[in-house]
């Protein structure tokens, strides 16, 4: 089944799609067109965040292609797969304002239909981080991603460095695997008092909401040192913790590390990345911040 969502742009329409076949048999017309084909895969409930990627896709071909799809796959038993925030018909006019041409909404049935069994796991740049808290997660992104891709056939997919480790593991999946699609990262975009947007920001109390911005704090004092010529990870790492332990927040983890392979680093030479994660009230947010990046 497939219909037709008025989009903005006069004379244009995005096309939905909630079948694999339908989606498969529209696009590889296209690909014989030879037109590229950008992807950007969400789970909804749509931010200026996401709408940034759609952008980056829209100057890098011709055609662009979101889905949402929230993947039972990567959340852990624990955690809020029933309550993840939902809204498609937001998501629908948001994606079609922002020029996306084809929006891909399957169930989770058409992505994983009976006997499904296959899994796809990149072992290292998955562990640590936030695979030591969930454990189960990055295998679930890379399973999906890759199912994704072998329908979409995009020529270039984007992925937000919101989620560092998430964007690292696709980038070494694709590298490893050899697969024809160019993996983009696009910056992390923020709310105007600094907290990263997020889907999962809508369950923060309005107290939660204020204590949240102490990890933004914290990342730019630590951004601050470096600037300053601080190049002792330890004291990146304490400048960001001070602003956390002011409003009495334990980060899940605080580290520096290596902003290409995502190994540890003590010392900020090179491209490194500072990365949070940390509850507030019963909310995981995640923030980073580059350092030494020379297009940064
Ligand atoms: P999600 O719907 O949370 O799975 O996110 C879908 C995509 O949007 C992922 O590539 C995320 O990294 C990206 N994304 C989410 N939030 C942001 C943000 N604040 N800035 C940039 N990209 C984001």
């Amino acid at each position: 089944m497939w219909e037709a969502v008025g989009n903005s742009s006069p004379g244009t329409t995005m096309l939905v799609f909630d079948r694999v076949t339908t989606l498969k048999q529209h696009l590889r017309k296209l690909e014989r067109q030879g037109l590229r084909i950008g992807f950007v895969p969400t789970m909804g409930a749509l931010h200026d965040g996401h709408l940034s990627l759609i952008a980056q896709a829209r100057a890098r071909a011709e055609v662009v292609v979101a889905s949402v799809f929230v993947n039972p796959k990567q959340f852990g038993p624990t955690e809020d797969l029933a309550r993840y925030p939902r809204d498609l018909e937001g998501d629908r006019s948001k994606l079609a304002s922002a020029g996306c041409d084809v929006l891909f909404v399957p169930s989770v049935e058409e992505m994983y239909p009976p006997g499904f069994q296959t899994e796809v796991e990149v072992t290292q740049a998955s562990q640590g981080l936030c695979g030591a808290a969930r454990p189960q997660h990055f295998k679930g992104v890379t399973t999906v991603v890759l199912r994704l891709f072998s329908i979409v056939h995009p020529h270039v997919a984007v992925f937000g460095e919101k989620d560092y480790q998430q964007l690292t593991v696709l980038r070494t999946m694709a590298r490893d695997l050899g697969l024809d699609v160019e993996v983009i990262g696009a910056p992390l975009v923020r709310e105007p008092d600094g907290l990263a947007m997020s889907s999962r920001n809508v369950y923060l109390s309005p107290e939660d909401r204020q204590r949240a911005l102490a990890l933004s704090r914290g990342l730019r004092q630590a951004e601050a040192r470096f600037a300053a010529g601080e190049r002792r990870g330890a004291a990146l790492v304490d400048a960001a913790q001070a602003e956390l332990s002011q409003v009495g927040l334990t980060a899940e983890y605080l580290e520096l590390r290596d902003a290409e392979n995502l190994e540890p680093r003590a010392e900020a030479r090179g491209p490194v990345v500072l990365l949070v994660a940390c509850r507030v009230g019963a909310t995981r947010l995640l923030d980073n911040v580059i350092m030494g990046r020379v297009s940064s």
